[in-house]
């Protein structure tokens, strides 16, 4: 029984070593790939509930892997968290993302996930006005997503750095509102332009009284605040019901559409034909 404990233990410790190794060649692919240009950026439409109408799109980063394929951002967002990768990483994703936006034919917004690591030093704003310079796009057309963990470590710093983003003229968004531990002290500590309800509710709606009723009181939250609150995981017809029923402002969600490249956008650029 020792000998197979141990042989057990010894398996065990070579799997976590290979799981490790893998992590380390990853974080190396993923230093490569910012300058190999391996990042891509897929839109994402954000409706008005009311009148369907267009209000803005999601940038959402891609890792086109050249063996792997497409790799998703739950996978290396972390690991470029953990390594400090996400402060070049978040630069370009800036960039494009404002590039992008600037060359569509209509001025719809744009909004940008930013990491809270990318909030930890003093470097965004300057970042972010850098950007809009270079690309030439309309500040009003800039929002940034910043979760609620974002003001959990240094919230004075943080509603400094939100607030000298803000000055530029950009928005900014609360992102997976309602799954963080301190989701309604951080609706106090900043003026957020935008609540994003987690889509974790709306999966629930028609299963769950609870969740319905949180979704009830998170909007009667927006109304009282003066903030909208747009729905995450909009994925078919009855959630949008419930949402245009309930007063929701605006959503999100494969039911409106999946996440797309720029060029792909049927609302965003002039068939080629036409042009
Ligand atoms: P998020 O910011 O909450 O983005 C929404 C995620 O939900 C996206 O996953 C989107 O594809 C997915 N989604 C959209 N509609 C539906 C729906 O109807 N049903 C379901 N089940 N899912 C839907 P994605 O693109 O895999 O991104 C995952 C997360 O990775 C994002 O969550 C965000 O936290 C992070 N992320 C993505 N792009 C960036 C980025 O450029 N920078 C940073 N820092 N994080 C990013
Ligand atoms: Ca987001
Ligand atoms: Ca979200
Ligand atoms: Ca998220």
């Amino acid at each position: 029984v020792k000998n197979l404990h141990n042989s057990d233990v010894g398996y065990y410790r070579a799997d976590l070593d290979e799981v490790a190794r893998q992590r380390r060649t990853m974080v190396v692919e993923l230093a490569r790939a910012i300058d190999d240009d391996q990042f891509e950026l897929y839109y994402q439409v954000q409706k008005n509930v009311q009148t369907r109408e267009i209000v803005g799109y999601e940038a959402l980063v891609r890792w086109r892997h050249p063996e792997r394929g497409m790799v998703s951002p739950m996978e290396f967002i972390p690991l470029a968290e953990h390594s400090g990768l996400i402060i070049p990483l978040g630069e370009h994703v800036m960039r494009m993302a404002c590039r992008d936006a600037a060359a569509w034919p209509r001025p719809y917004k744009v909004a940008v996930n930013v990491s809270p690591v990318q909030m930890l030093d003093d470097s965004l704003p300057r970042l972010v006005e850098q950007v809009l310079d270079e690309t030439g796009l309309d500040p009003k057309r800039l929002e940034i997503e910043v979760t609620e963990s974002t003001l959990v470590a240094d919230p004075d710093h943080t509603v400094r750095i939100l607030k000298a983003v803000r000055a530029l003229g950009v928005s900014v968004a609360m992102d997976d509102f309602g799954t963080g531990y301190s989701t309604l002290a951080s609706l106090s500590l900043f003026p957020f332009d935008r609540i994003k309800l987690d889509k974790a509710f709306l999966a629930e709606i028609d299963r769950s009284p609870q969740a319905k009723a949180i979704v009830q009181a998170v909007l009667t939250i927006g109304k009282s605040l003066n903030i909208p609150v747009l729905a995450e995981g909009v994925e078919r017809e009855d959630q949008m019901t419930m949402l245009h029923e309930e007063g929701c402002m605006e959503a999100q969600g494969y039911l409106l559409g999946r996440p797309a490249p720029s060029i792909d956008l049927p609302d965003v650029v002039v068939p080629l034909r036409l042009v």
